[in-house]
Order: C-alpha cells, then structure tokens, then sequence
C-alpha cells in the first residue's frame, strides 16, 4: 500500500520528492518546500504584509475602458427627476416597516379593525333554516349519520363547551379519528344553530396542499354542497374561496403565515384551528411562537391545536396547560411483521439488485450494517432459517433499496391475504414512480398476472389537484386498491380500506449542519413515532398487518421521535420573511419558539443576508431584502431572478432557479448513472454549467412537445415530465411575481423584451454568480491523469474547506475550464465534500457582483479582491473603472428596489447595463489567462 502510493505520488508531481520518506516526514518536506518556494518569490519579505496568493490577472485593455466610462458618463447625466421619482406605493410599505416594530404594527391594525362588525341577523336566519332543511333530506340525513360513527363526533358536546370557556384548546387523537375534517364542522353547525354564523369564520392550517384540497373536497361532499359555499380551500396559486362568512376554509400553514403580514391579528377569523402540529414544521413552530403575542390583544379569537399523540404535552404546556382533549379512536390490533419475517414469507432473492448496485460508497456502509446486523444475528439465530439470517446480512435488505422486493411483497399480499388495500410508504416521488411502473407495467410472469387485479394509486405532493378523490373510492370488486404514498398518509390523509401496510422505513427529510453550514435533503429513517403512525393505517375496518422492511435490530436504533424541523434548517429565508411581520429581532424571537434554533444558526442566517444585501450592515432589511422576503423561493434565488428581470435574461435563469428551488429533472436510476451523466454532458453543450443544464434540457423538452415526441424524449434521456412541467409551472410563477411587483413588462417568461440577453453565456453565468454569491469555489489545479479520461481536481470553497465536484454535476473530472471560479448552491459531506451544482464563472462577474470589493497594493503590484478570499492582478485604471461601476450599479439596484419598472431600452439606465455586459463579455475573449498557474504547495 504504502509503497503504492508513494510512486503514483511522485509520478503526478513536477517536483520530484526524495525516495524514502515516509508519513510525516512527506508532509515535512513539502512544508519546507512552500516555504523555500516563498522566500524565493520574496513573499516573506514583509512579515507585517499578509499574505496574498494573487490570481489571474483582470485588467481590461483600455479601448474597452474608455468605452465603459463613455457608457457610465451617458448614464449619470440620467436628469436627478428621474432619480427622485420613487414609487410612493412601495415607499410608504418600506418606510413602515422599518419604523413600527411588532408591537405597534398591531396596534395599528387593532385600531383598524376596531369596529369591524359583520353581525348579519338575515344570514344567520337564512342558514339555520338551510341547516335544518338538510338535515331532512335523504342524503343529508346519511351523511350525517356517517359522520356520526367517528369518535370525534362523540365529543362534539364537550369541544363547544371547552372552545366557548377556554381560548385555546389541545385536542390529541389518534389518526383517522375525524378531527380535521368534523372539528371545523361541529364548530360551524353550533354557531349556525345558534343564530350567530355571519360573525363566523374557521380557518383550519394544513401541512400540505393536496391534504387541503382532497380534505376540503371531502368536507363540502359531507355538507351536501359544492366546494366553494360553506368550505373552501386556499395554497399557494390556488384557490376555492368559500364564501366571506359562516364558512370553512382549510388553507397551507405558509397561506396563513403570509396572511399576517397585513392582517397580523387575524381581525378577519374567528376560529383557527392547527393541524398536525406534531410534525413540528417550521410553519406551525413559527405560527404558534407568533400566537403566544397575538393571542392576549385577540381575546376573542379561539384556537385549536389539533395533534396525533406524539409528545402532546410539550404543546399542552407551551400554551399554558391549556385543557388536553383526547380521542381515542376505535382500532383493530395490527400485526407488526420485521424485515427478518417478510423475508421469510416472501423468500425473496436479492442477487440481482446486488449485481446491479454501483460501488461509490460500499465499503463503510457494509461495515455500519455488520456493526448492527451480526450481533442481532446472533440473538435470533435459533429463530429463523440460516437462509433468511444470510439475506439480512445485505445492507441492501433493508429500506427500499429494492423495489422489486416491496412489488414482489405486494404480490405476496394479493395471493395469500384476503382481501383489504395495501398501503405503501416510501421516501420520495422517485420511488413511488419507480414502484408504480413495475406494478403497472410487469415483466416478471407473476406481475404479469396480479396487473389486472390491481388498481394502483400514487398519493405525492406533484400530483395534480383533480386526480386525488379516486385513491380514497372502493376499487371495482375483484381488483385490489395499492397506495404508493409519501409521509403524506401517515397522518394528514386517511384512506379507510387499509389494511396491509407496506412500511419501507425511509423518508425525505432536510438536515442542517451548523459546523459545515451545509443544508442538504437526504433519505433517512423514521423514527419509531413515525412507524407507530404508519401501522396504525392498517386498522381501521379490521385487524390489519404492517410489514416493516426493517429489522428490530434498525428499529432499536431508530430515534424517538422527529427532530423539529427548525432545528434542522437553514434560517436566512425564516429571519427575511419575519422581517415583513416586524419582527426586528430574529434572535429575540426564535428564542420564544417551543425548540429555539440554536443562536449559532441565526448568526449565520444573518450573515449570509448581510452579504447578499438583504439587510444592512446593522441588520436592517434593505428596499433590495424586502422584495426577496416577498420572493416565495430561497433569497440567494430571489436575487438571481429579480437580477435576471433587470438584465433581461429571464427565461434561462428562472429555468436554473426554479431547479434549484426544486429538484433537477434528471432521474438517475441505479446502474445506470454513468448513462445518464454521458447524456447530461451532452446536454450540457460545454457550458459548465448544471444550472444552464437545466435551461438547457428545458428548451429541449418544449421542441419535444411540439412536435408530440415528449414521452420518448423523457424515456430516453431519462427525464421526468412531472418534474419538468412542474419546473415550468414554477417559471411561471416567478414571472408573474415579478411582473406583479413591476420588473418586468409581460407576465411571460419567455416574452422577447425579458429575453434580449438569453443567449449570451458570460451574462448568464454572470446572473447564477450574482444570485448564488457568495457561495464560491475555486479550482486551483485539475490533473489529467495519465490513461484516465478524468481529471482530478484540487478545489477549495472560500471558507477554506477542501470540495470536489459531485459525480453527478456536469463539471465532474472535467478539464481544460477557461476560468478557475465556480459558484454553487448546495454542498454536501458523504465521504468527501461535494458541490451538488456547480456554475463556472469568471473573475470579472465576482468583481462586479460580490461584496467586500477593494482595490490594493501588495508585492508591488496593483490588485483588486473580492472579499478578502479571492486577489486578482488588475491595473490601477481597471480598478478605478470597475469601482465606480460598482458604486453605480448600487445605486441603480437601490433606485430599482424602491422603485420597481423593467430596464427601458433607451434608457440611460440601460447604459450602465451596457457597460456591465462590455466588461463581463471580455471573459469570452481572455478565456486562457484566467487558467490559474498555481502551484499545489500544500498537501
Ligand atoms: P383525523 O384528522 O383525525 O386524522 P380525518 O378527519 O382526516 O381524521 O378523517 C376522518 C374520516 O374522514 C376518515 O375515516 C376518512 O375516511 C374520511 N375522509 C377524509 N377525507 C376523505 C376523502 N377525501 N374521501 C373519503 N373519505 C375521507
Ligand atoms: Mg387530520
């Protein structure tokens, strides 16, 4: 080994090293070698000097010089009116919120709303009559009767009486109890049997939106009614608004959050009703903070918190140990089977997933499982048949790794287990397609014969609104209803026929590390709470069986519960977005919360904002950080389009930050991913880019659809339409934002005004850098290595830490880039750093869009630094130059924050876009002197 490594060491090397060093002494002689090398550049003549390492050079030849302060001088005659004419709108929300702070700002509308009074005695009349009317009729009389068969229905008594004595209320039952969908109605049907509806208005948070819609479909069915009378619904671009009063509306957590910011006492609700709240998201942990302050100036506001039994007395005693209902529901015991027990029913052979598998990361997760396994072994060796120990020895046994091991377990079911639905937990869309294609389209004889008697649901967060009322209908006889599901069905939706769960024990969740400042979404285990929730899905109509694919042993391991999600995210969008409620001070605040994030965490978020401009030096929100709070995405991505509407590159840029906001398109089935990075590359069409990939692959697949070869295009290139349409519903969006808010002239985003610029590179990759600063890397060296088409590169972030390009980015062992600068959005650690995305940009876009930019001396020779990370060579006349196009371009976004309209084409703003374009357009040209010719001097 040791010998190995030394000889391939010196054979990459220019310098060669002595033979026989060995361990420290190597890291010695290299030290001694920098050092030796500075003293002959004569860096360590100045001790007080620090040190510099200077990068290319980026002065600009003076031709385009000249021309760049012809452009700037055209620009600053722009007539002062014009600067002074701001937006008296946006002028007066701004100055408002900087100068009232929480507290006042609800004062304010407390004294608005003072005498809001919608008492209407003719409603009330009219709807009690219609109450009782249906409650006569035939269909209202069942549905009434159906309804009164769920436990909740049973307490309805109690919950009026406890609403009308108390403000807020816990009510704790177990899932599939009735609490979201009866609650709000016991509530309504009180208040409209007592005459008093008008001033009646429930709104009931919901997790997630097609939980809003399928649920509020749901209740206006057991009304009697069409959706959009007494029960509506509202999320996100979405809407079926019931009517103004007397009504229902159950709305996304995020709906009601944004409500606020005009309406921070909720003057227009009587009854808020929080569901799910122990998933713990950042909205309902947010929400509840900010109800501890709203609730004592809205005494009569009710609410009620409504929680599946995970951990209910944390919420109980944050509210003051408000009075604590519990449901408890009628279930049939479920039979919980462990991996080691399927695999001895369902004998199933992995050999194949094992051929399959690729071998990135096997060695050290081989090593874990055996930790686990071997020792569990050993326990229930007696127990079972060697043959099943042997197959639990797989670390790829377990989870859903193998999907044709869970169909294969669906059909298992069909065959020998009377009739009932089988539900399917798995982690994420990509699964549940995959297991849903098997299932709908077999290759194997036995699939071949279970197709037919099947009918297969997919239950995920991109499905169309519209499809979902199918999954919850009795199938026709003689076909089995199978759910393949996300998180979603373990407590917001309730299908009643379940009877068999199929639990493959992983889900989506967001980490964040505070260390590393990485923020990454990764497939992880449940936690025991989370499979407490899941069997109970299988015992609703009779006893049911889950079939966990895990074995007790992982399940030991298994945390308790879900760590609240705050504790788990990055804050930056969290300490923008209380900015707009007034809430000045993030640390004061998310110290209030039920689990206060760690202040490590908010600092960063601060930070991180504080360079991108969103607030200023003194962390107050800036004209620029109040457009990106309203902004629904990620700031550093609100930056990036509102950067791409002034400089009028739309359609690409919206395409890369809808991705990032998102997910990438591209689907990488196992064994199959050099495939897809080969195609990637290929549509990546060398523009170092994954987020130009993107736009890239986008284009392609909307000349796939006109000429109606789209579903071939997706197959072959292994893309996913779903994603795709939904990226482009996501484009939409953004340009309709914008359009709102007044940057752009159309609400299309692929209208030609907001396009003049798509097809220039440089600026592209300009817009990405100024949208994803100051998240940078810089490459020093890529080697080719001898008889590898790779190259190995030696890359570091700005914060020092050693990164390479993740295998799946187009950028991966990649060489012969034409400049040593990169930008990315997301890292993350497996076992090295990885940059998940990367952009490749030049020096010159760093120098206009970063921060901290300063021109200085050092060695005697003029340079010009992005914050303090990165020195490059500039003569004194590009540095006056670039500065005073910084100082100018700041006073255009400022000007363009405060008073929003798109870049007029003759403009003289426009002149100083020009400049900006001449001097990024230069990198086209200089392209082989940006190469960095740095030596590695440290190992
Ligand atoms: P909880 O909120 O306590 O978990 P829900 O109020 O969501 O319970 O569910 C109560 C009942 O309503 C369930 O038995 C479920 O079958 C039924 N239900 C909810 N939504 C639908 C729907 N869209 N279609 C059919 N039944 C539904
Ligand atoms: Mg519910």
């Amino acid at each position: 080994m040791q010998h190995n490594r030394d000889s391939s060491g010196s054979q990459a090397r220019k310098g060669n090293r002595p033979p026989g060093l060995r361990g420290k002494d190597i890291g010695m002689y290299y030290r001694n070698l920098a050092r030796q090398r500075k003293k002959d550049r004569g860096e360590d003549a100045d001790p007080k000097e620090p040190q510099i390492r200077l990068g290319c050079n980026v002065s600009a030849p003076s031709g385009v010089l000249e021309r760049v302060k012809e452009f700037m001088a055209h620009y600053s005659q722009a007539p002062a009116r014009e600067d002074n004419y701001v937006d008296a709108q946006f002028q007066k929300q701004f100055r408002h919120l900087l100068s009232v702070n929480f507290e006042e700002f609800v004062l304010e509308t407390k004294e608005r709303n003072a005498d809001l009074d919608c008492v209407n005695p003719k409603l009330d009349e009219r709807l009690q009559l219609e109450l009782e009317q249906r409650q006569l009729e035939e269909n209202g009389r069942k549905r009434l009767a159906a309804r009164k068969k769920l436990p909740t229905m049973k307490y309805a008594d109690e919950i009026v009486q406890a609403v009308c004595e108390n403000q807020v209320i816990l009510i704790v039952g177990s899932t599939g109890c009735g609490k979201t969908t009866q609650v709000p109605q016991i509530l309504l049907d009180d208040a409209i049997s007592r005459g008093c509806a008008s001033s009646c208005r429930i709104v009931c948070t919901q997790p997630r939106r097609i939980s809003a819609i399928t649920i509020a479909e749901w209740v206006s069915y057991e009304r009697c009614e069409s959706l959009g009378n007494s029960v509506g619904y509202q999320i996100r671009l979405e809407s079926r608004k019931p009517r103004e009063r007397a009504s229902i509306t159950y709305c996304t957590t995020g709906v009601l959050l944004q409500q606020l910011q005009s309406d921070p006492l909720m003057h227009n609700l009587s009854v808020l009703i929080l569901d799910e709240i122990h998933e713990r998201s950042v909205e309902t942990d947010l929400l509840m903070g900010l109800l501890k302050v709203i609730l004592p100036h809205r005494p009569d506001l009710k609410v009620i918190l409504m929680s599946a039994t995970v951990r209910e007395q944390d919420f109980c005693d944050y509210f003051n140990h408000c009075p604590m209902f519990r449901i408890e529901g009628v279930m049939f015991p479920v039979q919980m089977l462990y991996l080691e027990d399927v695999l001895s029913k369902t004998n199933y052979d992995f050999q194949k997933t094992r051929d399959r598998r690729t071998k990135r990361d096997l060695p050290e997760r081989r090593m874990k499982h055996e930790a686990m396994i071997e020792p569990y072994l050993r326990r229930i060796r007696n127990s079972y048949d060697s043959r099943v120990l042997e197959k639990l020895r797989l670390p790829e046994s377990e989870g859903c790794e193998d999907i044709d091991f869970i169909a294969d377990l669906v059909y298992y079911i069909c065959e020998n287990e009377p009739e009932g639905a089988i539900l399917v937990f798995l982690p994420g869309y990509d699964k549940i397609s995959q297991l849903f294609n098997i299932l709908d389209k077999p290759k194997t004889p036995k699939g071949q014969r279970w197709r037919d008697h099947m009918a297969v649901f997919p239950l995920h967060s991109l499905m169309q609104s519209g499809e979902q009322q199918a999954v919850f209908r009795r199938p026709p006889t003689g076909k089995r209803k199978v759910i393949i599901s996300t998180i979603i069905a373990e407590t917001s939706v309730t299908i009643d026929d379940v009877v068999y769960v199929i639990n493959s024990g992983r889900t989506k969740a967001t980490n964040y590390d505070i260390e590393t400042n990485i923020q990454s979404l990764d497939e992880v285990w449940v936690t025991k709470a989370n499979t407490q929730q899941r069997k109970g899905r299988a015992g609703r109509v009779r006893p049911g069986i889950c079939y966990n694919l895990f074995t007790r042993a992982r399940e030991d391991r298994m945390a308790d519960i879900p760590t609240p999600e705050i504790l788990r995210s990055k804050l930056e969008s969290i300490i923008l977005s209380l900015k707009l409620l007034h809430i000045d001070d993030p640390y004061r605040f998310l110290q209030t919360l039920i689990n206060a994030p760690n202040p490590e965490a908010i600092k960063i978020g601060v930070e991180l904002l504080k360079r991108i401009e969103a607030l200023d030096q003194t962390g107050t929100l800036t004209p620029l950080g109040m457009h990106l709070a309203k902004l629904p995405i990620d700031p550093q991505m609100g930056k990036m389009i509102l950067m791409s509407a002034l400089f009028c590159c739309l359609d690409p840029i919206s395409s890369a930050a809808a991705a990032l906001s998102f997910k990438s398109p591209f689907y990488s089935p196992l064994g199959k991913e050099s495939q897809v990075d080969e195609i990637k590359r290929r549509m990546a069409r060398n523009m170092r880019s994954d987020h130009l990939l993107v736009h890239n692959t986008i284009n392609a697949y909307r000349d796939s659809r006109y000429s109606h070869t789209e579903r071939d295009f997706c197959y072959k290139n292994f893309l996913s339409s779903v994603t795709l349409q939904q990226l482009e519903r996501m484009k939409n969006q953004f340009s309709e934002l914008l359009y709102n808010y007044k940057f752009l002239a159309s609400s299309n985003c692929k209208d030609t005004a907001s396009n003049k610029n798509s097809e220039k590179i440089p600026l592209l990759r300009a817009i990405i850098g100024a949208g994803l600063y100051p998240n940078m890397a810089h490459l020093r060296k890529s080697r080719q290595i001898k008889n590898r088409v790779r190259a190995i590169h030696t890359m570091a972030t700005d914060d020092g830490r050693r990164v390479n390009f993740h295998p799946s980015s187009v950028n991966s062992g990649e060489s012969g880039f034409d400049s040593a600068y990169f930008v990315y959005f997301q890292r993350q650690k497996s076992t090295d750093l990885y940059l998940l995305d990367s952009t490749m940009v030049f020096p010159m876009a760093l120098i206009i869009f970063g921060d901290g930019v300063e021109a200085g001396v050092t060695q005697n020779t003029p340079y010009l630094c992005v914050a303090k990370t990165y020195y490059f060579k500039c003569n004194q006349e590009t540095a006056d130059v670039v500065l005073e196009l910084r100082s100018n371009l700041e006073k255009l976004l400022l000007k363009k924050a405060l008073y929003p309209a798109p870049i007029e084409e003759n403009g003289y703003e426009k002149q100083l876009i020009k400049a900006i374009e001449l001097l990024l357009s230069l990198d086209e040209r200089l392209g082989e002197d940006y190469i960095s010719s740095d030596e590695i001097d440290d190992i």
